[in-house]
């Protein structure tokens, strides 16, 4: 067979093997020519009574990712092109029969009389493990880098080539639908115990193991063609049934608030696809796919979650003129609770930590927290000690400047005080070479500011972590006045190295993220002032599509934090600067009842030694009013919360502090977890149209003041209707 994504061969048991090796890719995808040689490897080993059943394996390094999403964006253009000239119905037809090909293809393969076994080694994603569901037979590798799922979820998306329909006959529906909601990747270990894979093999043996299940007779008949199936929860229509339905419902609203449409779509078809046979059920999966593949949300989630993530992690900032630059050696000066995240993300991506504080013994308690979390990893089984010993043998631990020497970038976390970061630049620039690049972790001083203390501003860089380092995902990285490309390219090529996806913003104060984080917090605050019950600003803010509330993530971050900002920014920028009400309830909270947040177990919430956090019972009295709760415009609340941070991310935009409408789409949903189904920030206005978006935020503005003003960039969008990606293109080309 002449084919291009696979070696195809049979040995002498008659039995094949199908090696998926796309050429000029790392990794394989399903694309359009690889489901068509698919289709020719089945009807090879059907029509061909001398092959008793085939192995499908990678010959790369992961099994495959799985399907190419930008071939779906694409369909999704086509159909919209369709649907304008030859109308909606034919476009339907045309999308609907398109989107179930891979379906199709699967289940041929399942019914093709053959035994087909998947032998998967390393991340088997998506519509990947969908074929692999599809074989009759799955062998995984024991190996750490192994894992399978659908994390189609993340995307805005769900299964849509039987995934839903074999999960839910594979294991409880319960237990199905945590799966399909969550999209986890799931280790080797734990998808043999869900009845996910057959056997768990060495990375050497998979292949061995397909072939000799094959050997041994496998029949080539799915668990639910059997005339005998019963599914392992029973009958939808029965009591265990009802025990499960309407309490999978609820898990849905708590998760989701209604806001994925995916989600719901995944409930739908496992509910309505288990009470038909396999080929039906299929069926109706496919449909609510074409359906969900052409939802707003499922097209801004894929737009920003994973091309743009994609290109940013690429280097679609870097400058190309640069090479790559060595980094080998990083310091980090501060081994507070940022630079020992920073020393830690950094020894864990293989590059050698030089953690320096002003102690040899502070120094040293900051590497205790890699100690830590390597150990905690251990516990959990995800690490080996090896591992520990290694990665803390990258950390030396030392209060001595000098052995700064050669490293190739220095990173500073020291206290946020203009004079102490001075100190400690005079005192790096003294002991680095020429060419290492300096980077500052403020999260307020304008990096510009601090370079004017630097004898070389243009080595000179913000590189800004969010906390905890180790688990949030977005690193911003911050142009001072003077600094250079070079700079630039170290940085992005560090936080590549690190793993975490980089937006590159102009000098401001609170830079992009934090001034959006500030305006949902500040809106939070200001509805409490109002008398709003603090129960229902919580409830708004997570119903919005936020992962906290606004009350709860100004405790994690220090209530007192939120006050010192406050009062830095009276004193540079004056009385109008900062709004009294807020400055009224901090005060109130800090200095009057000394709640600074979860740091001190007070905060707008109390934090019980042994028992979840509760709302503080004194916020009402704080706020000396309370409104009727039924009174209250609950729709208006999540309004507020979202735009509050939309319309000041316009304003960033407009003041050209983030340049690329991508990154502040990547960057509010990484860095702050913005309603994820939006797309981000500014997708979210470009989804209602800056028309609409500015009547709404003229309607908040009238009712509660000058922070809703939409910035004269958005008034000029209403206008002429343009859109920030719509624009955004016509910058590119
Ligand atoms: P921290 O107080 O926990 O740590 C600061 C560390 O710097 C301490 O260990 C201190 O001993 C050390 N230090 C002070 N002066 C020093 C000197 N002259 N030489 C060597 N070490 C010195 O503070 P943190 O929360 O880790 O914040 C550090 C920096 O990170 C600040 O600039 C802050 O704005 C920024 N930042 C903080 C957060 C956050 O959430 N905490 C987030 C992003 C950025």
């Amino acid at each position: 067979m002449d084919l291009t994504h696979f070696r195809f061969e049979t040995d002498q048991d008659g039995i094949a093997l199908a090696t998926w090796d796309s050429p000029g890719r790392s990794m394989n995808v399903i694309t359009p020519e690889v489901m068509a040689e698919l289709d020719r490897i089945i009807d090879a080993v059907a029509g061909d009574a001398a092959v008793k059943g085939c192995v499908i394996t990678s010959g790369k390094e992961a099994f495959s990712g799985g399907a190419d999403l930008t071939m779906l964006q694409g369909l999704g253009a086509e159909y919209a092109r369709l649907s304008r000239e030859r109308g909606e119905e034919e476009a339907m037809r045309f999308f609907f029969e398109e989107t179930r090909r891979l379906s199709l293809l699967y289940r041929k393969l399942e019914t093709c009389g053959k035994p087909f076994a998947a032998a998967i080694h390393g991340t088997c994603l998506g519509g990947a493990f969908e074929l692999a569901l599809a074989c009759h037979h799955r062998v995984v590798s024991d190996d750490d880098k192994t894992r399978v799922g659908l994390p189609e979820i993340k995307v805005g998306l769900f299964p849509g080539a039987g995934g839903t329909q074999r999960v839910a006959r594979l294991m409880q529906t319960g237990d199905a639908l945590q799966m399909l909601f969550k999209g986890d990747q799931i280790r080797p270990l734990m998808a043999r115990n869900m009845g996910l894979v057959h056997a768990v093999a060495k990375r050497d043996s998979v292949v061995a193991e397909a072939k000799a299940w094959i050997r041994g007779g496998g029949a080539a008949l799915a668990p639910w063609d059997q005339p005998k199936f019963k599914a392992p929860s029973g009958k939808v229509y029965s009591p265990a049934g009802m025990m499960t339905w309407p309490p999978a419902n609820a898990i849905y609203r708590r998760e989701t608030h209604d806001n994925y449409p995916a989600a719901k779509a995944i409930l739908q078809s496992v509910y309505e696809g288990l009470q038909l046979p396999m080929d039906l059920a299929l069926k109706v999966e496919s449909r609510y796919f074409s359906k969900i593949l052409r939802s707003p949300e499922a097209a801004a989630m894929i737009r920003s979650l994973f091309v743009s993530m994609g290109e940013l992690n690429k280097g679609a900032r870097r400058p190309a003129a640069i090479g790559p630059v060595s980094l080998k050696r990083v310091g980090v000066v501060g081994a507070g609770f940022m630079g020992a995240g920073i020393a830690y993300v950094t020894a864990q991506a293989g590059i050698e930590v030089v953690l320096i504080d002003q102690s040899a013994e502070a120094a040293e308690k900051g590497k205790a927290y890699s100690h830590k979390l390597v150990s905690d990893q251990i516990m959990k089984g995800r690490a080996k000690t090896a591992d520990r010993d290694a990665l803390l043998a990258r950390i030396t631990a030392t209060a001595d400047y000098a052995a700064l020497s050669d490293c190739d970038l220095v990173i500073e976390a020291v206290f946020e005080d203009p004079k102490v970061k001075a100190e400690v630049i005079a005192k790096v620039e003294a002991s680095i070479r020429p060419e290492t690049i300096f980077a500052s972790n403020t999260s307020t001083l304008p990096i510009s500011g601090l370079a004017d203390g630097s004898a070389r501003p243009d080595q000179f860089i913000g590189i800004h972590f969010f906390s905890p380092v180790e688990k949030m995902l977005l690193v911003e990285i911050i142009k001072g006045r003077q600094s250079g490309e070079r700079a630039l390219a170290a940085a992005l090529d560090y936080v590549r190295a690190i793993r975490k996806t980089p937006i590159v913003v102009n000098d401001a104060r609170g830079f992009f993220a934090n001034r959006c984080v500030g305006a949902y917090i500040l809106e939070g605050h200001l509805m409490l002032a109002e008398g709003v019950p603090a129960a229902m600003i919580e409830n708004a803010g997570r119903q919005a599509g936020m992962p906290v509330g606004p009350l709860s993530l100004n405790d994690e971050v220090g209530v007192d934090l939120g006050l010192k900002i406050l009062k830095a920014t009276k004193a540079q920028a004056g009385e109008g600067a900062v709004n009294p009400l807020q400055e009224r309830l901090l005060v109130a909270l800090v200095e009057g009842e000394g709640r600074l947040g979860r740091k001190n177990r007070k905060g707008f919430y109390d934090y019980p030694e042994n028992g979840p956090k509760r709302l503080w019972p004194g916020l009402a009295a704080l706020a000396g009013t309370r409104q009727d709760p039924d009174a209250v415009d609950f729709q208006e609340l999540k309004h507020r919360l979202l735009v509050a941070q939309a319309v000041e991310a316009a304003r960033v935009y407009g003041e050209g502090v983030v340049t690329d409408p991508r990154e502040a789409d990547v960057g509010s949903i990484l860095g702050f977890g913005f309603a994820p189904f939006t797309g981000g920030v500014l997708s979210y206005i470009d989804g209602m149209g800056a028309r609409r978006f500015v009547e709404l935020c003229r309607r908040l503005e009238a009712k509660h003041g000058a922070r809703f003003a939409p910035p004269a960039n958005l008034l000029a969008m209403a206008e002429t209707g343009e859109r920030f990606y719509g624009r955004a293109e016509a910058r590119a080309a």
